[in-house]
């Protein structure tokens, strides 16, 4: 039953609670969330959801093969979608699947069906389908969620505005706060809870949209934002932020403190735990954002804040790929001017963005993302410079408050990587950053390389060669600031 609380969110403002894929992968993760969700109440919770785990995967599985003109394998999958939810729903909700959940599963299958059958009829699925078919596994995930714990179910399509980008929506920041305080902050007063999706939101005329694979963890901050939430917590599978991808590197350990700047370069930069944007609506209220572990929830988190920069040289290190590095060369830039923005213009007209940049007296390279095609803008710049285009890169960033400031950061990383051709290096314009390109087969080897020389058996995250210390700077909250 849902139950609807008066008044607005306290001074402080509500808490923001994340839960990704894997903190929901089946009714007893989805029963811990209960309990937590509950333990924090007391100031009013604004839940953010992701689907079950695997499921946004699936749903996408049946949507490429609906395009590919596979209409009844679509539909399996689709059938085996509704039974996993069933099956939830039952473990958790029982005995039997709630008459409410039975009617949203129904729904579901009347209306991806058809966006399935329509998909393998026509040999495409529209992106704007795609996003309805995308975005179904939040909605579902959240309205078993919401019965279980009797929480106010809230449609984040009725909230989070965008534009039309299917796939890749961007915000409408200030309709997304007007709509957040006029629909959930009189929902949020201590006690209350509202479940909503991530991931999810919807344009002006109200169709379905999606922010991108991962975007739960913008969709809490941007609704974070607009609440005037007292924290933005992300609960995930990993005990916060970890020093390096723990995919890679099994030795990554955590980082209990981070700077916004830190965090959001690390996320830019492939640290999968966080989505890209998910620090810059914190930073513009100065709301703190925790990484939890919803497996461990009493273990070590990390901190995000302005406050806590960690005030070390290396705080962790994230890769990204694979990339492409485009150099253009000509005599003609020796000497003269404006060569530079004419490369650049023609990059932007072309809409590629560009992202590490080096340059020599006669030429300049670029990486960009590797599955941009390129064939436009390489005929435009061939006209007049020559070019190189050199696929299967990855870049790796070694971030840190205090790069900038501490002596043989990149000797050590070079250093690390002597057996490695490094191809470019580039230090970030806000400093934090070391960033360098590899051929992306050799990034794992150069990832546990580095790791070992800045964060274990002696391997200094800090200058004087003891990574205790660069815990203990840590834990202080960032001593060097
Ligand atoms: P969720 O379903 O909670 O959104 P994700 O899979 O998107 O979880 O993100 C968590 C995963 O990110 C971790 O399980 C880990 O494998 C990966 N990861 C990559 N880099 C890092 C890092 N630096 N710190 C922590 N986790 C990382
Ligand atoms: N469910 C979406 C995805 O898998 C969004 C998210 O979980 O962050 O990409
Ligand atoms: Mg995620």
């Amino acid at each position: 039953m849902n139950r609807e609380t008066g008044g607005n969110a306290g001074p402080a403002g509500p808490l923001v609670m994340k839960f990704g894929g894997t903190s929901v992968a089946e009714a007893d993760k989805l029963r811990r969330v209960a309990q937590l969700v509950d333990a924090g109440r007391e100031c009013g919770v604004l839940v953010v959801l992701s689907a079950l785990a695997g499921v946004t995967d699936a749903l996408l599985g049946a949507g490429r093969k609906a395009a590919a003109g596979d209409g009844a394998a679509a539909l399996a999958d689709l059938d085996a979608i509704i039974e996993r939810h069933r099956t939830v729903a039952a473990d958790l909700c029982g005995p039997g699947v709630p008459a409410s959940i039975e009617r949203d599963l129904a729904a579901a299958v009347a209306e991806l069906g058809d966006l399935l059958r329509g998909a393998s009829l026509l040999g495409e699925m529209p992106a704007r389908s795609l996003d309805v078919l995308a975005g179904r596994g939040e909605l579902l995930s959240s309205a078993i969620l919401a019965d279980f714990t009797g929480a106010t179910f809230v449609d984040a399509r009725t909230v989070l505005r965008t534009d039309s980008r299917f796939g890749q929506a961007r915000p409408c920041r200030d309709a997304t706060r007007r709509l957040a305080q006029e629909r959930l902050v009189p929902l949020l007063g201590p006690g209350a809870v509202v479940v909503t999706q991530g991931f999810i939101g919807a344009d002006e005329a109200g169709v379905p949209t999606t922010l991108g694979r991962g975007g739960s963890d913008y969709s809490a901050s941007l609704l974070g934002a607009a609440v005037d939430a007292r924290e933005i917590q992300i609960w995930t599978d990993v005990a916060g932020v970890l020093t390096c991808d723990p995919g890679i590197v099994k030795a990554a350990r955590p980082v209990p403190v981070l700077g916004y700047d830190e965090a959001a370069e690390l996320a830019a930069f492939g640290a999968k735990v966080l989505h890209p944007a998910t620090i810059l609506p914190a930073i513009e209220r100065g709301i703190p954002v925790t990484v939890r572990n919803s497996l461990s929830p009493e273990g070590s988190f990390t901190t995000i804040s302005r406050e806590a920069a960690s005030g070390l040289p290396v705080t962790a290190i994230a890769s990204r790929g694979p990339v492409t590095v485009v150099t253009v060369r000509t005599p003609r830039m020796l000497g003269g001017t404006g060569f530079l923005a004419r490369i650049f213009e023609v990059f932007s007209r072309h809409g590629v963005s560009v992202d590490l940049v080096a340059t020599s007296e006669v030429g300049v390279s670029a990486t960009v993302d590797g599955a941009v095609d390129l064939s436009a803008l390489s005929s435009e710049l061939e006209a007049f410079a020559e070019l190189r285009i050199e696929r299967g890169r990855a870049v790796i960033a070694l971030v840190g408050e205090s790069l900038r400031r501490t002596r043989g950061v990149p000797a050590r990383a070079l250093t690390a990587l002597r057996d490695t051709n490094v191809e470019m290096i580039s230090m970030g314009s806000n400093e934090i950053n070391l960033s360098l390109v590899v051929e992306a087969a050799e990034a794992r080897e150069a990832m546990i390389r580095l790791h070992a020389a800045f964060f274990e058996n002696g391997g200094a995250a800090g200058d004087d060669g003891d990574p205790a210390d660069a815990n203990a700077v840590a834990a202080n909250g960032g001593g060097m600031r």
